[in-house]
């Protein structure tokens, strides 16, 4: 499977989502939070309707000033904000791979907040680190056991995890 920003996301929230997502484990979709997810993706920041496709990329937002592009991210809380962050650094390393220098920006609208990313040296060696492990992880026959963390009690997995 092809590591991408969303994989990013799970593997710095749980190791175990990210294996469950390579079998395409779905979680359960009428989860509380998947649905607020859902509908915040869909409903804040439309009336910039500035999604752009970008490889296998899709960016919320884009800001465009003259000589910068800063590309953003939705996220309906910052309580996953080092997951959100790795994700988004997977996207502007993407951009900086095909020569597009970008800055990213976290919104959480429902907390009228944002955050600046900026990709550096040291971060696109994190991320190549991150990388191979998530494909060491989806080559593995089982999952990593679950770990109670602080994430299970509002994860959409919890129920397989754990009934
Ligand atoms: S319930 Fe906990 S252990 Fe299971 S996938 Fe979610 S975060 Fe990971």
């Amino acid at each position: 499977m092809e590591v991408n920003g969303t994989m990013l996301w799970y593997y710095n929230v749980c190791k175990r989502e990210v294996w469950l997502m390579s079998r395409a484990i779905v979680p359960d979709q009428h989860d509380e939070n998947v649905e607020i997810g859902r509908f915040i993706h869909e409903r804040t920041y439309k009336r910039n309707d500035k999604e752009i496709s970008f490889g296998n990329v899709k960016f919320d937002v884009i800001f465009r000033s003259k000589n910068q592009i800063t590309i953003g991210e939705t996220k309906k809380t910052s309580k996953y904000a080092e997951a959100s962050k790795w994700q988004l650094m997977y996207y502007l390393n993407q951009l900086k791979e095909a020569g597009i220098e970008a800055k990213g920006i976290l919104l959480y609208p429902e907390e009228k907040k944002r955050t600046e990313v900026n990709l550096t040296d040291e971060s696109r060696e994190c991320l190549q680190k991150m990388c191979l492990d998530i494909e060491r992880i989806c080559e593995l026959k089982r999952p990593p056991s679950a770990e109670k963390i602080r994430f299970c009690r509002k994860c959409a997995y919890r129920e397989y995890c754990y009934s």
